[in-house]
């Protein structure tokens, strides 16, 4: 049989990118399941996505994946979009399909809501305390109203974002969402069942840092969740911890939205324990 030198392409576009360890994932899943495909990890400013785009068409890749700032602007190149896409409004995840027409998926929220499963912890009936209204929460609140939580508090800074969400959940789900606004020491609502991080408080290189609630409002039994995964163990977690709350880590929802980009594109089952040792072992050093 005729040698194929050429790889199959796949990759993650934006700016800031450097820092993002997803190529490692991928292709540690790839090289696992025997595949000649390549994840190419490329900065692409605001002004240059029409033609980054147009590379993405030219080269033939089988997809990408959008990240800050294009998770939005994006959109005008999709054929087509999920229902999750659509609701949210932002596509982090590009299927360039056979037929040349491209697919816009969102896959953060989805990620989270396995990583919560994978965990034992159900959402359908939950009370959801959402810190954050920025792209990943608007995801995360998306996926959770969808499997079936009942409640979602939106706890952000900025009202119109906080309002934004409340509103879209409310529109296209049948959980009840309302937002509450942030000033200054936010307080954890009574009756919160799954508290989660979804602002980038914590993100490396302010790992010192934790967002600005109340700890007092986090009783045992509750489970906190962090978005930020690097560090893998924020602050936030480890104070949620230590009032004795169930702790769900952010590094999860990475591989799982990972794993789900792996079978958009290549059509197969993705290898998560290889992908989850090989990310994990990127923040272990
Ligand atoms: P955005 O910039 O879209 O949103 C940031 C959010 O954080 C906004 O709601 C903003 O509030 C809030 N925020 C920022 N600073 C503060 C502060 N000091 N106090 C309170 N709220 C604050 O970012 P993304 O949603 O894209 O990313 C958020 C985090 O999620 C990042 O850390 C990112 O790394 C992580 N992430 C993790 C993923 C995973 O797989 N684990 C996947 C995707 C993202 P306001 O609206 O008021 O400005």
């Amino acid at each position: 049989m005729e040698k194929n030198y050429r790889a199959e392409l796949v990759g993650v576009l934006g700016d800031p990118v450097d820092g993002n360890p997803t190529g490692v994932m991928e292709e540690a899943g790839f090289e696992h399941a025997g595949l000649n495909w390549r994840y190419i990890t490329v900065k692409v400013l605001p002004e240059d996505l029409d033609s980054a785009m147009a590379g993405v068409r030219a080269f033939n890749m089988r997809g990408v994946n959008l990240t800050m700032p294009h998770k939005i602007n994006v959109l005008k190149h999709m054929d087509a979009l999920s229902e999750a896409a659509k609701v949210i409004g932002a596509v982090n995840t590009v299927v360039c399909r056979e037929d040349g027409t491209m697919f816009g998926e969102n896959t953060d929220g989805k990620g989270f809501v396995q990583s919560l499963a994978d965990a034992d912890i159900p959402l359908a009936g939950k009370t959801i305390t959402l810190l954050g209204a920025g792209g990943a929460a608007r995801s995360i609140g998306v996926e959770c109203a969808l499997a079936g939580a009942a409640a979602i508090h939106i706890v952000n800074r900025n009202p119109e974002r906080g309002r934004a969400l409340a509103d879209v959940i409310n529109a296209h789900t049948k959980a009840e969402a309302d937002f509450i606004p942030w000033v200054g020491t936010a307080r954890v609502p009574e009756g919160t069942d799954i508290l989660i991080n979804a602002t980038c408080v914590g993100l490396h290189p302010n790992g010192d840092q934790c967002p600005d609630i109340d700890f007092d409002g986090v009783v045992p039994g509750m489970v906190a969740c962090d978005v930020v995964f690097n560090p893998v163990d924020t602050v936030f977690l480890t104070r949620a911890a230590q009032r004795g709350a169930r702790c769900v880590d952010g590094l999860g929802m990475l591989v799982n939205q990972g794993c789900i980009n792996y079978t958009l594109w290549t059509g197969q089952p993705a290898p998560r324990d290889v992908m989850y040792r090989k990310l994990r072992a990127e923040f272990e050093g």
